[in-house]
């Protein structure tokens, strides 16, 4: 396999990864003269901040998801390639990649973040992480399969572990995920199975740290709490989980709680290189950059977003939050760089405009801090529909999600609860085992690059 991009008198810039900082690499050099070339495993960019509603049945994976060709079509000097990026040869300028080799001038890593399950085997296993639309699918898939088991099951401890939900991780996503299932516990649960008793249905969120919300502010810290526990939703903080055994999650200080839906939202770390050396990385497996996001020791190539280490931005000494608007930030300022580079000006260091936090708590209820403006409830809720719908790629997708959020607010019922398995194609499955059977080692050099 080849990636068949042709060569050109433009310089190439390879661009790892579509999410909010890569996108906004390709997008904003599109009248440069350089010939830009993105990869990413997927065929489309993802919005991540509401991929908790497809988890809960609120919004459908297409409605949160915009294909890059279709973003890209009739774009001159681009070429975008499905591909996983494998390792990198510096002194030669090529990256290797699930499909072959491609050389590049500047290469930008802008690949994001993996579910971090810090070493523990069981947990990485079993539990079910909620970072993408297919995990997303996946967990929604779980949930409504055990409701549909817990009515069948023969055993009542069955039934409790088939209806129990534990969510591991207090941070923004913990938070959301369990005010939407705690929706769907109050008002779907008693609709759809007016046969099963549904305050059975238990939901535990479990945090190490004495709050949850630990990057905001700790009064909104307390108000989500309180929102989540009115909600029947059981917080648990200054709790760590240790494993998951027999359908148990079991908790440092002895005790477990049964579920079958155990759901790991507590932590990530970089997405890994290959071979790029520990000498490159920093915490979290962060690819370590300079205020101009040059990967310190290896020439043109950067890394923006989740998945870079920056600790030169004076009021962020130990990196930047793991947010949208640094990948975004980042993303335009090195367009800029890169067209600097090439005319010989001085480059721009980053700074970070913090642009504030937010999560939500079921409907009519979220937080919101924006520099000193600290807000929750109703118009902090308002305020998030409006950030969030304003922020997602594409018309159609807008008014898709718009449409479905006033449809669930007025139903109070989410209308997407089938259960529905992706099957691969046998074509499809043959050509993964052989790709992932190869060995792109440095052997493959030998061959050319594209
Ligand atoms: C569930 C969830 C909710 C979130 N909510 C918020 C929020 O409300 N507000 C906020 O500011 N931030 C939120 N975030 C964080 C935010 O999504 C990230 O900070 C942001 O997406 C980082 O942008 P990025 O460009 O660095 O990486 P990403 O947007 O993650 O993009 C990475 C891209 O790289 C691709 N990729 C990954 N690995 C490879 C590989 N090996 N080869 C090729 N391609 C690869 C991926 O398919 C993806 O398209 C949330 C994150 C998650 C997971």
């Amino acid at each position: 396999m080849s990636f068949n991009v042709p060569k050109s008198d433009k310089k190439r810039v390879v661009i790892v990864g579509g999410g909010f900082g890569g996108l906004q690499v390709a997008n904003r050099l599109k009248h440069s003269d350089f010939q830009v070339v993105l990869i990413d495993r997927n065929n489309y960019h993802q919005f991540p901040p509401l991929i908790y509603q497809v988890a809960s049945a609120g919004l459908e994976p297409s409605s949160i998801s915009f294909p890059f060709r279709k973003i890209y079509q009739r774009r001159k000097n681009f070429f975008f390639r499905m591909a996983t990026v494998r390792s990198i040869f510096p002194e030669q300028r090529i990256l290797q990649t699930s499909i072959g080799k491609i050389s590049y001038n500047y290469l930008i890593f802008a690949a994001g973040t993996t579910t971090n399950f810090f070493g523990n085997k069981d947990v990485e296993e079993e539990a079910i992480p909620m970072k993408n639309v297919s995990e997303a699918m996946g967990l929604r898939n779980a949930l409504l399969e055990n409701f549909e088991r817990a009515l069948t099951c023969a055993s009542e401890q069955e039934r409790q572990e088939l209806l129990n939900v534990v969510i591991v991780g207090g941070g923004a996503t913990g938070v959301e995920v369990a005010g939407a299932l705690a929706e769907m516990k109050n008002y779907i649960l008693p609709k759809d199975y007016p046969d099963m008793d549904s305050s059975l249905m238990q939901i535990y969120l479990i945090e190490a740290g004495n709050r949850l919300l630990a990057a905001m502010n700790p009064k909104n810290s307390s108000h989500a709490e309180q929102y989540l526990r009115e909600m029947g939703v059981n917080v648990m903080l200054n709790k760590m989980v240790t494993g998951y055994e027999n359908h148990r999650v079991q908790l440092k200080d002895g005790s477990s709680i049964a579920t079958r839906t155990f759901i790991w939202v507590s932590g990530v770390a970089a997405q890994p290189v290959g071979n790029l050396g520990t000498e490159f990385l920093g915490r979290g497996g962060r690819i370590k950059v300079d205020e101009y996001n040059r990967v310190t020791g290896l020439d043109g190539v950067f890394a923006i977003g989740d998945q870079c280490l920056m600790t030169a931005d004076e009021d962020y000494p130990n990196g930047h939050p793991q947010l949208a608007q640094v990948a975004i930030q980042q993303g335009r300022l090195l367009a800029k760089n890169l067209q600097r580079l090439e005319k010989n000006k001085e480059l721009k260091a980053f700074h970070y405009r913090n642009l504030g936090a937010m999560a939500t708590v079921g409907r009519n209820r979220a937080i919101a801090e924006f520099s000193k403006i600290r807000m929750h409830g109703f118009v902090a809720w308002l305020m998030w529909l409006f950030v969030h719908l304003r922020s997602i790629l594409g018309v159609r997708n807008k008014i898709i999600v718009l449409f479905n959020w006033i449809w669930n607010y007025v139903s109070y019922s989410q209308s997407l609860r089938m259960i529905v398995y992706a099957r691969k194609a046998k074509e499809v499955q043959e050509r993964e085992k052989r790709l992932s059977s190869q060995h792109w080692g440095k052997d493959l050099l030998s061959e050319g690059a594209d």
